[in-house]
């Protein structure tokens, strides 16, 4: 029996919301898609990880019930649709379409109550009378208004909603959520006596969430970024259903540390040189010398069997802005970055053959490909090393079923030192 059973609409996003979950005291995994079969490990908590934030509405309601069907067969206790902290979505969605589908299938058509709040203060994101903050600015002043994808041009939540769901949708402004549980539970009564199926909440603060934690206990879906996740466990431990309370050890792996890198972000730029300054052996790829011949690959990997095998070696893609854009100019803005993460993936594959165990990964797309090249469907989630960036264990085939451990750091997260510290 699940306690808690998630469905993430991107990679990364389910990754913050397990990390959370875990160090709430949950045993959690999180699954690449929805699985085909049982868990690799046990599980208070698993949050199948879509890529459904921006493809068609249709698709999206259907990969997320097919996910809800596979929890609920886990008999999950509580299901939770989590999204970006920023609302990333359209005026079709999905957030609207996909809420309205699991409500329909949860409580019948029509019927039930959720609630939507993408606040995450520690993070600098705070929902207040229903306008989503993101630092010091409204979401439609922030960068989110020029996002290629979902651009965000306006920060009253109430109205996106409303526009992409014919459920109704009303607002538990700050002055009842600052009341505590009792009054919020009242409000909800209150809206729910008004005909209101999705009610957004306010919240500026983690005493906020935990309010609003407790005074989920007996909703069965709850809509949100990762920053509701850290009210709900306490509802579990009042249960007496959640009593270890402590972080699953993942399975011990003995082998040898690599890091590749994809991003080319500010942060991996600086954690790169950090690791170069140390002395530490670094190979670095080049997108010219990937797309002239296939023997880069093998070089590379010569390259990394002739290094000492204490300590962490670095394979890296990762360049600065100038350098990008000239191998975009070469290659086409698609080309080189499929050229890359081809072969960055399959350099991890070969690392891994080679008897690696303890992988970093860095870049958000890197690590999906880096994923699907070791063939892994399930992550067990561990300690976090640096904010939003946990050890996580896989078994995969490339090591014919092997535990292996894998940090995916998205491209700004992690302290400079993240290439050494992780294998501290
Ligand atoms: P982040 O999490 O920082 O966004 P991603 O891995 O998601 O990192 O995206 C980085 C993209 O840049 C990948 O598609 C990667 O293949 C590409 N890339 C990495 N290095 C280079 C380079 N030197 N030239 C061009 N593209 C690159």
């Amino acid at each position: 029996m699940l306690l808690l059973g998630a469905i993430a609409d991107d990679f990364t996003g389910a990754t913050d919301l397990a990390n959370t979950l875990v160090r709430g005291g949950l045993r959690c995994v999180q699954t690449i898609g929805v699985p085909d079969g049982q868990l690799d490990t046990e599980a208070d908590a698993v949050v199948v990880a879509l890529k459904s934030r921006t493809i068609a509405a249709a698709d999206a309601v259907a990969q997320s019930l097919a996910a809800l069907r596979w929890l609920q067969a886990q008999h999950a206790e509580q299901i939770y649709f989590k999204y970006c902290s920023t609302f990333d979505s359209t005026p079709q969605g999905n957030i609207g379409p996909v809420t309205e589908a699991l409500l329909d299938t949860l409580h019948g058509p029509g019927q039930g109550f959720t609630i939507a709040c993408p606040a995450f203060p520690t993070n600098q994101r705070t929902v207040f009378k229903g306008h989503l903050f993101v630092g010091d600015v409204l979401l439609s002043d922030s960068g989110m208004r020029n996002h290629p994808l979902t651009p965000m041009t306006d920060a009253n939540l109430v109205r996106v909603l409303q526009a992409q769901t014919q459920r109704k949708v009303g607002l538990v402004a700050h002055e009842v959520i600052a009341q505590g549980v009792a009054a919020i539970r009242k409000r909800f009564d209150g809206l729910r006596a008004d005909g209101v199926g999705i009610a957004v909440l306010d919240a500026i603060s983690d005493a906020d969430l935990m309010q609003i934690g407790l005074a989920l206990a007996d909703v069965k879906l709850v809509t949100a970024g990762s920053g509701i996740a850290m009210g709900l466990p306490q509802n579990w431990v009042a249960h007496g259903a959640l009593a270890h309370a402590n972080v699953q050890a993942l399975p011990a792996v003995s082998g040898r540390d690599a890091v590749v890198s994809g991003s080319c972000s500010v942060a991996t730029n600086a954690q790169v040189r950090h690791f170069r300054d140390q002395g530490r052996p670094a190979l670095q790829l080049d997108p010219m010398a990937l797309a002239a011949s296939d023997d880069a690959l093998a070089r590379a990997l010569a390259w990394c069997d002739a290094q000492p095998p204490d300590g962490p070696l670095l394979v890296y893609a990762t360049a600065e802005p100038a350098e990008v854009q000239r191998a975009q100019a070469e290659l086409g803005v698609a080309r080189a970055g499929e050229l890359v993460e081809h072969a960055l993936a399959r350099i991890a594959r070969g690392l891994v053959e080679r008897g690696v165990r303890r992988l970093v990964v860095a870049g958000g797309e890197t690590s999906g490909a880096v994923v699907q090249a070791l063939g892994i469907t399930q992550l067990a989630i561990g300690a976090q090393i640096d904010p939003g960036v946990p050890w996580t264990a896989a078994r995969s085939p490339a090591c014919n079923g092997d535990w292996l451990h894998l940090a995916l750091k998205s491209g700004n997260f992690g302290s400079t030192d993240f290439f050494t510290k992780a294998f501290a």
